[in-house]
């Protein structure tokens, strides 16, 4: 079949691509007209969302609505005469100039390793190509590492250990296939919500279909599930022997297929020998029934998958906690067949896409590896220089510990926000700090890592880049631009290129499109593992995504990998890991007394640079939250929705606290896209150096901050994201600020919502407040105001044609949600709105948080009509959907709403 990639009329054209956030990967088809994106739908054809779209990927036309370019993106060129001077504009030559002249200068001083290059797995897989050349190729250097280190490197190294190549074995089809799902460490509902989609219509048609997720909270997946193993953070290992122990047992291995396809399992039968049910409860902290019962339905099921994520890689025994889940499937023969496999799932559109090219600091191109002096020989001699450097590179951590301790001189830094993303923020920006150059090169202006760069090189970003990108299942897609990039943004490959042709190395990197980086690409995985010989450009294009590996020869890329039984270790078997429970690397004690576990929320990405920008993303959660168990928050003497402070050794931030049943006692959990990271530690596993982002012991305790001020406004959409980002640059010194937009944007009059949040030991100064209220359009005339001096409260309110459209209360309030909700309802007020300036005069409401970004449907109205409905869950779902429209059209909000009809009672009659 050949798919149209591109479809114009006169007045619209369509583009064929790929969704920029998550690694399902899914197809979008973008819609635009006169060179501005208007439009994005899921396409239909491809294998990964057959049309569907998530409540991120639905709104990606958004994020690139004229009115959010202008205001966030970077356009041109920016650099700093020195460090904390003002930003100034030049033009691309000088630019790329300058920074061949820095790196030169650097590696002649201080040696190649004096360079440190971070990347992304947001990168396409020819950005990644050609940078990964740059720095081991042209500059001489291996200290080249993605923030996919961050991610997805204990995956890496779990399946390179236990089945002998970085292949995720199985495919999204398994989905469908399998006799029970093991999802461990994944919110698969949140994180990656189209495979979500995926398996709520399998369980709908084939309810027989066990699904257990081992998670220590209860997070929307795991509400969802037949068996929840809410197991203590750090215990995965211990679990997963467990399991094994009882399979043993019960004479539930597969002992013709250890025997045939594995080798190491004496020593692991040692090792679980003493991992009763018993004992793996009390490590676990599970029950044993639940311990049996998952053993028992693991060992009776003809088929198991398991998916699986961040809670198991981003830990300090991230790789064995990926091969103990990996020994079950090995030992159990539950691999290599439709429905049975491990199968990892990358949190990045492009983890998959950096592994395959090297983009790491310890791999090479095609699945190499730096160690290897085979592999090392071979990349030299294909990209024709004498050698690639031995000395191994420093990986993400190490690369910004080097640059606190001076080793490392100048840090380009591609398309992620390490100021924000990396733990032991602390020190990350000491490194910023200390590093003599700090290039960035990015789509958007604003990021936190942009405080720190002395050269800012705009980058082309989703809608306007070219090349190819792999999903979780090995699948390649094409990336298409739909329209050019906004200022002078260029290609992230391109800028690459032109600064190694300055570098004196045009004859290494001669490409000037995408296509030539991924044909030599192509070449690289000759023989390999993951050989794409078979595949062609044209291809991509007319037939559309394929899955590695697809030889020269071969008419189709394999779905399922080791379904002859033969791994790609040397002899062929699969390896055994003798896997031993860790724990974790900080545990609590008395000072430190909670476990914080980090996660994503359902409509935000990562540091919030592109869904940040959108008021209806923050729907669900508008503000730096952590939740807690109702109790913690009691003895605590915290109110839901009062500030609590979190410390831990290496930093403290403040966050809202609301309490939530999902979280077990004495644990608590944060969304890692904002500022925690100050929280979190970088201990990391030592084989795959992915950091423990997932756990860290912390003490809470009422932040007790004496001033307060709340804001909200509606703001001409073209002014009130520059309005947001002057707020944000304003407030840094507070306690606590949190800024962002609300709303479905921007509204019939053109405006956009910026709500603002701070709270402070003392009043602010008179000047900051009046730069807020000016900001916020709350200064000169026609204002409604009210000053308590004894309560230290004032109100500033602005009523126009009887609407309320702006107010600031600052000191001692408490109706700022009835004030709030007044100005998102648009309603006209009674009377002259003067009632409003009253302190206490309109009762206090607590936000209803939206469920459905989509229909833009709140937690009370659903709560409102659920008792009305009555019959089976399915039925009440059915008429909730017909009722209120909620979860029917990206659908992100069903586990949501399935949680709500599990604790919404029907009317009695
Ligand atoms: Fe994008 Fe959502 Fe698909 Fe992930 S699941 S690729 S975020 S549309």
């Amino acid at each position: 079949m050949t798919i149209p990639i591109q479809s114009s009329s006169a007045a619209s054209q369509e583009t064929r691509s790929t969704c920029c956030y998550c690694g399902v990967g899914c197809g979008v088809i973008i819609e635009s007209q006169a060179g501005q994106i208007t439009g994005v739908r899921g396409d239909p054809h491809h294998p990964a969302n057959h049309g569907r779209l998530c409540s991120k990927g639905s709104t990606l036309h958004l994020t690139a609505a004229a009115h959010v370019q202008m205001q966030t993106r970077l356009l041109h060129p920016l650099f700093r005469k020195e460090r904390g001077a003002a930003l100034q504009p030049l033009d691309w030559g000088t630019a790329l100039d300058t920074l061949a002249t820095r790196l030169s200068a650097t590696r002649e001083e201080h040696g190649p390793d004096a360079i440190g290059i971070y990347v992304s797995g947001q990168l396409l897989t020819e950005d990644y190509y050609v940078f990964n050349k740059l720095a081991k190729g042209v500059l001489g250097t291996n200290n080249i590492d993605s923030n996919s280190r961050l991610c997805m490197s204990s995956a890496v190294a779990g399946y390179k250990s236990t089945l002998g190549a970085d292949a995720p074995p199985a495919c999204y089809e398994d989905i469908a296939h399998a006799d029970t799902i093991v999802i461990a460490g994944s919110n698969l509902a949140n994180a990656h919500p189209i495979l979500m989609r995926r398996l709520e219509d399998v369980r709908n048609a084939r309810p027989e279909q066990k699904l257990i997720v081992v998670d220590p909270r209860v997070s929307e997946t795991a509400a969802l599930a037949d068996l929840h193993l809410q197991l203590l953070p750090g215990t995965d290992i211990a679990l997963f022997n467990g399991l094994l122990h009882v399979l043993l047992w019960d004479g539930q291995v597969d002992t013709a297929f250890i025997n045939e396809h594995t080798e190491g399992f004496a020593p692991l039968r040692e090792r679980v020998r003493d991992c009763t049910p018993r004992e793996t409860a009390r490590i676990t902290g599970l029950c044993q029934e639940d311990i049996l019962c998952a053993a028992k339905w693991w060992g009776q099921s003809k088929s198991v998958l398991s998916l699986y994520c961040q809670g198991l890689n981003q830990s300090s025994s991230g790789t064995a906690n990926n091969a103990a889940l990996i020994n079950l499937h090995l030992a159990t023969g539950q691999i290599g067949r439709p429905g049975a496999g491990p199968l990892s799932l990358t949190g990045q559109p492009n983890a998959m896409g950096g592994r395959e090219v090297g983009g790491m600091a310890n791999l090479l191109s095609a699945h190499r590896d730096l160690a290897s002096a085979q592999d090392r020989a071979e990349v030299a001699q294909f990209w024709g220089i004498p050698q690639v450097p031995a000395r191994p590179g420093k990986t993400a951590v190490e690369m910004f510990e080097a640059a606190a301790d001076g080793a490392i001189k100048l840090l380009w830094i591609v398309c992620t926000n390490p100021a924000h993303s990396m733990p032991n923020q602390n020190l990350v920006r000491a490194a910023l700090q200390r590093a003599e150059y700090v290039v960035l090169q990015e789509a958007y202006a604003n990021t936190a890592t942009a405080t720190y760069a002395d050269l800012l090189l705009p980058a082309a970003t989703w809608g306007e880049k070219e090349g190819t990108v792999t999903n979780s299942e090995r699948r390649i897609s094409r990336v298409r631009a739909a329209v050019l990039p906004v200022g002078q943004a260029k290609p992230d490959w391109q800028i690459a290129v032109d600064v190694a042709h300055r570098l004196g190395a045009a004859k290494l990197m001669p490409y000037t499109t995408p296509e030539q980086i991924w044909l030599e690409h192509r070449n690289s995985t000759r023989g390999r593992d993951l050989d794409i010989t078979g595949m062609s450009w044209p291809m991509l294009d007319k037939a559309g995504p394929q899955q590695w590996p697809m030889p020269n020869g071969a008419t189709s890329g394999r779905a399922r990998l080791y379904t002859d039984g033969v791994f790609a270790t040397p002899n062929g078997k699969a390896q055994f890991v003798d896997t031993a429970h860790q724990g974790v690397a900080e545990p609590r004690d008395a000072r430190y007394p909670f476990s914080l576990n980090t996660g994503r929320l359902r409509d935000q990405w990562h540091g919030m640079s592109r869904t940040g920008n959108l008021g209806r993303l923050y729907g669900q959660t508008n503000e730096p939250q952590v939740l807690m168990h109702a109790q913690d928050m009691a003895r605590l003497g915290i109110a839901d929705g009062q500030l609590a402070r979190l410390s831990t050794r290496r930093g403290e931030q403040i966050l809202v606290a609301n309490a939530s049943a999902t979280v077990a006692a004495m644990q608590v959990f944060a969304p890692m896209h904002w500022d925690i990271n100050v929280l979190t530690l970088p201990t990391y596993c030592p084989k795959s150096k992915q950091p423990e982002l997932k756990h860290s012991a912390v003490h809470i305790e009422p932040a007790n901050l004496s001033w307060n001020l709340s804001a909200l406004a509606w703001l001409p959409a073209h002014c009130a994201l520059s309005v947001r980002h002057k707020l944000q640059e304003l407030c840094k010194p507070l306690v606590y600020a949190s800024c962002v937009p609300f709303g479905h944007e921007p509204d019939a009059l053109g405006r956009l919502g910026l709500q603002l949040r701070l709270a402070h030991h003392e009043p602010a100064g008179a000047e900051v407040i009046d730069a807020i209220r000016t900001a916020l359009g709350l200064s000169g005339t026609g204002l409604l105001q009210y000053q308590d001096r004894q309560r230290g409260q004032q109100r500033v309110l602005r009523i126009e044609q009887n609407h309320l459209l702006a107010f600031c209360l600052s000191g001692q309030f408490d109706d700022q949600e009835q004030l709030r909700s007044l100005l998102l309802s648009k309603q006209e007020l009674q009377g002259n709105g003067r009632t409003l300036l009253l302190p206490g005069a309109t009762p206090t409401q607590p936000r209803s948080p939206q469920i459905c970004t989509c229909l833009n449907v709140s937690q009370a109205q659903i709560e409102t009509v659920l008792p009305r409905i009555s019959g089976t869950a399915a039925q009440r779902l059915a008429g909730l959907q017909g009722a209120l429209g909620c979860g029917t059209q990206c659908g992100s909000c069903v586990p949501q709403l399935k949680l709500l009809i599990q604790t919404s009672p029907m009317a009695k009659h």
